[in-house]
């Protein structure tokens, strides 16, 4: 028989049944303690002076966005080598994202290629912290100093990343987490937005709450909100996991160990992911980048998938969606480098619970599929 594994999994144990079950216990399912709660401990954890749970990750990155005063005529300059929302959430506010080419090694925004993407229209660098590892911040804070644009981080696949020894999410106006299961924890569906800056905090709890004014007077709407608000259960889930959050690290970094060691024999078909210099990388996927991509690597995830193995490309280039090309007329070509990542990156099964066994077991497939 073959084994089999799901792509990714979080770890759900008894501390999380009972936090949850506390709630139901409560009545209380929404707008009580367990949210605020949450919130305190997470923004202890990131290093800022605020956090405002939401929704989703996207949620998140739209308050952000609004707070940052994105607005219609306005552009931002981000990466199209990512999970989509970071780019919708700049089209959520009437703006336009203007995408800057990736470092081929780390898929993060290449900082040399940001300055000739600087227009009169431009307003803030949406800096995606991409796989589990922190962009490469000095440089790009350098550019945001010059042309006195804010940084909005997305570090919903990197919580508890840091670069130069600073935690992401510290860097820029405001930033947003994300704690969908695949994640490195999970709240079901959930998100964060952080910021040291009190405007944006009340902003954002206003706006995920209706647009309620400040004293929260019993629905007196001051401004055009929404229901982002994260319920109890989750926020309650949330604090569970961020319990474990330290080992739950650790245990993606060993996950990722054992796949370096056992892929160190294929390097003549792919090559393993690359932390830079000087960052912390939490591992939110595992991605290789294989030398033959397109066809082969689409063939590929095919005989895996048949092995049990269910490898899934990451990410395909956000520029070349159709309604993206139809908006905004983008071409191939228009960014080789993150459209080189998106013909040969496949990522592997990386959850907490993989065996070095289990690792080997997959590689060998691996191995046996690139074969034949
Ligand atoms: C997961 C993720 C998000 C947010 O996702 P939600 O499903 O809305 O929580 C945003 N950006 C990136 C890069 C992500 O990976």
């Amino acid at each position: 028989m073959p084994r089999s594994y799901p792509l990714a999994r979080p770890v759900i144990g008894s501390a999380e049944f009972k936090a949850v079950q506390q709630v139901l216990h409560s009545g209380v399912l929404s707008l009580g303690r367990e949210t605020p709660a949450f919130e305190a401990v997470f923004a202890k954890f990131v290093g800022t002076k605020y956090a405002a749970a939401v929704s989703s990750g996207t949620a998140g990155l739209h308050l952000a966005m609004i707070a940052a005063g994105i607005a219609p005529g306005d552009e931002v300059i981000t990466t199209p080598f990512s999970f989509i929302a970071s780019a919708n959430c700049i089209l959520y506010v009437g703006a336009k994202p203007v995408f800057v080419d990736i470092d081929p090694q780390t898929y993060n925004l290449d900082p040399a290629k940001i300055a000739a993407a600087v227009t009169k229209k431009t307003r803030a660098i949406l800096v995606v912290h991409i796989f589990g590892q922190p962009a490469d911040m000095q440089p790009i804070i350098k550019i945001a100093r010059q042309y006195k644009l804010k940084i909005i981080e997305d570090a919903c696949e990197s919580l508890g990343a840091r670069y130069r020894g600073r935690s992401v999410g510290t860097f820029g106006e405001s930033a947003v987490f994300a704690f969908y299961p695949n994640k490195q924890m999970t709240t079901g569906e959930g998100g964060m937005v952080v910021t040291d800056s009190r405007r944006v905090y009340d902003l954002a709890v206003s706006l995920r709450n209706q647009g309620r004014d400040q004293s929260r007077a019993w629905l007196n709407h001051v401004r055009l909100g929404y229901n982002y608000r994260l319920d109890e259960m989750s926020a309650a889930l949330g604090r569970a996991q961020l319990r474990r959050l330290p080992a739950l690290l650790k245990a993606r970094q060993q996950v990722a160990a054992w796949y370096h060691t056992a892929l160190a024999s294929l390097s003549d078909y792919l090559t393993p992911p690359v932390t830079a210099a000087g960052n912390t990388h939490t591992w939110f996927l595992y991605v290789v980048r294989l030398r033959r991509g397109g066809a082969a690597r689409d063939r590929l995830i095919k005989r895996l998938a048949q092995r049990g193995i269910p490898a899934k490309p990451y990410f395909p280039s956000i520029h070349l969606f159709s309604f993206y090309r139809q908006q905004f007329g983008y071409r191939p070509g228009a960014f080789l480098r993150s459209e080189a990542a998106s013909n040969s990156t496949l990522a592997l099964p990386f959850y907490v619970g993989l065996t070095r066994r289990d690792i080997r077991y997959i590689v060998g497939q691996l191995r046996q599929s690139l074969k034949f």
